[in-house]
This record gives structure tokens, sequence and C-alpha cells, in this order.
């Protein structure tokens, strides 16, 4: 009987649950044994194991967070961090695992493949920022998530003619801030892909949107862009109510986006490629990681995955400008 063990890695996400169920359920359907490795790599380093049953996942598809825990693990990029979880994934007759994370929790898994344990990596991260899929396991969820928060801002921003500057989270990636953005209709979107102008981006298009009697604007800021730029978000705001005249207020949202249950395109994905990786597992294949392409579920050496660049679509963001005016 094959053992393969389940792992969620850095920033959590909501689907992770439903990844986890799939990956503990399909492996059970194949006859295999199971077990989640809590805490991230820091289990696997501890042993911090619990070997898992059906019912070890019953409630927990709607639930986000992650009921394995996550963590970063800074041993785990050390020699010696790796070649102590090999010595526990070879006690505990681990054949394989499945790695839910992001980019830094890939390069784990591929570091760990290499020491001869087959690892098979799953995209889950809010951020959407894994160059090599299309689609993260968690971003509809806070993509959903975030434009709800900013649609109940809208609605006092209108009442009281203000502006408001959201925060949104993405500290490297634009793709929360560009599709809130379009969604709610931002006056101006910023994202750390494209460079912004303050006069150009913010001002301008303020100001003569109001020349055609609007009163109220909403401009959502990705993280990352407060992060290289400072000023900081309040001090963003400052300067728009400054120059423009216009009452501006700043909200961060911050890990509300992190939380909440997960919605269907983030429920069935991460059941299918939960499924996909326990295939793999199964025929004794690792290091791949199990990615969106063209809307297709598919697998690639994760060497090449981690080589790969993605940016955000400028398509998407030049009709958001047209038309959120
Ligand atoms: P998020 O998108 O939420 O940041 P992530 O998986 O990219 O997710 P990281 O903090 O970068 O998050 O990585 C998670 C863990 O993966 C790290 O704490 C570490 O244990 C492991 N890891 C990251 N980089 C490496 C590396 N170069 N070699 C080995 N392990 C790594």
């Amino acid at each position: 009987v094959k053992t393969i063990g389940v792992l969620t890695s850095g920033g959590d996400a909501p689907g992770m649950n439903a990844t986890v169920r799939s990956v503990v359920r399909t492996g059970l359907h194949m006859g295999m044994r199971v077990l989640g490795i809590r805490h991230g790599y820091n289990g696997l380093i501890s042993g911090d194991m619990v070997e898992m049953n059906l019912r070890s996942v019953s409630d927990i598809i709607h639930r986000g967070g992650t009921i394995l825990y996550t963590a970063r693990c800074p041993e785990f990029r050390e020699q010696a961090g790796l070649e102590k979880a090999k010595k526990t994934c070879q006690a505990a007759g681990l054949d394989g695992i499945v790695v839910i994370g992001g980019d830094g929790s890939f390069r784990g898994a591929r570091d760990l493949s290499l020491l001869g344990i087959p690892c098979v990596g799953l995209p889950g991260t809010i951020d959407n920022d894994i160059a090599s899929s299309d689609y993260t396991i968690g971003f509809d969820t806070a993509m959903n998530t975030a434009m709800q928060m900013v649609d109940r801002l809208r609605d006092t921003t209108q009442s009281h003619d203000r502006c408001s500057v959201v925060e949104v989270m993405g500290r490297h990636a634009g793709y929360i801030a560009l599709n809130t953005g379009i969604a709610c209709g931002a006056t101006s979107i910023l994202v750390p892909e494209v460079p912004f102008d303050f006069k150009r981006d913010i001002y301008d298009r303020m100001m003569n949107t109001r020349k055609t009697g609007k009163q109220h604007f909403i401009i959502v800021v990705a993280e990352g862009v407060v992060a290289e730029n400072n000023p900081s978000i309040d001090e963003l705001a400052k300067r728009i109510q400054t120059e423009t005249g216009i009452e501006t207020r700043a909200t961060v949202l911050g890990h509300v986006q992190r939380g909440g249950s997960p919605t269907v395109e983030d429920r069935v994905n991460a059941s299918l490629m939960g499924n996909y990786a326990v295939e793999l597992l199964n025929r004794g294949i690792g290091n791949r990681v199990v990615v969106m392409r063209d809307n297709k579920i598919v697998d690639i050496d994760i060497y090449e995955a981690l080589q790969m660049k993605k940016t955000i679509d400028m398509h998407t963001y030049e009709v958001a400008h047209q038309i959120s005016i």
C-alpha cells in the first residue's frame, strides 16, 4: 500500500481545505494511506503528522483556512532541514507528498523531489501570482470578498460625495486589484506591474470625470504599489484630498481577503486539482506542479514552472480605465 502525505504551506487561501479533502478522499479511494502533515514543512521536519480517514475531512469543503495549519519554515531552505525532512518521510514510509502553496512552497517541493521523495505542487494562494498557472486556488474567493467590501465602501462613498482609496492584497501582483477594480468601476487601478503617475493616473482622471458630473470616486491600489512607492495609503489619500479638494478616506482591506467560504470555482478546481495530484503520485510521478492553462488542468515540471514569468492582462487594464469614467 502506498502512503502519501499532504501539507499546506505559505499564506493560507480559501479552498485549501477543499483541496486537502480531495487529496485525502482520492488517496483513500485508490487504496492508499494518507497522512496529514501539519504546519507546512515544519511538520515534515518534526514529524507532526496524523493519519487521515474519510471523516477527517468531513465538513470542511466550505471552510476557509486550512485544518492542517500552514506556516513558513526557514529551516526547510537549508540542506540540513531538507535532510531532516527526508529522514522523517522515510520513517513515516511516505511514497509521495502533495504540497499546496505558492512558488516558495514549490521550490521546497522541488528540493525534496531531488532528494528522492516525489512531490506534486498545487497552486494555493489568493494572489494568483504563480507564473505557471492562469489560476490559483483561493483567488476567486479573495476577489469576490474584495469586490463585496468595495461595493459596501462605494455606498458610503457615494452618499458623502467622497473619494475612497482602497488597498487590496497583492505584494507582487495586481490581479486582485485589477479584477476588483474593473468589477467595482474604480476610477483608477494601481498595480505593481504598471508604473503610475499621480497626475495622469489619479488627479486628471478624477478631475475630468468630475466635469461630467461624477461626485464620488474609488481608487483601488494593490498592496505592492504602496510598499514600493511610499507614500503609504494614508499619505496617498491626503495628497488626493489636498490636490483635488475632494474629501478622501483610505481603507486597507487586509486579511479579511484571506478568509471566508470558498466560491464554487475555487471548490470545484480544488477538488479536480487535488484528484489530479494524487493520480500522478499513484503512477509514481513526482517533481510536477498541477496548474490551470487555457482552462485545462495539466501538469508540468516544477523546475520549468519556476522559470516562468507572468504579467497582468493589459487589455483588461485598458478596458477598465476606458469605461470607469
Ligand atoms: P505565498 O504565495 O502565500 O507567499 P509561498 O508558498 O510562495 O506562498 P513562501 O513563504 O515563499 O510562500 O514559501 C513557503 C515555504 O516554502 C517557506 O517557508 C519554506 O519552507 C519553503 N521554501 C521557500 N523557498 C524555498 C527554497 N528556495 N528552497 C526550499 N524551500 C523553500
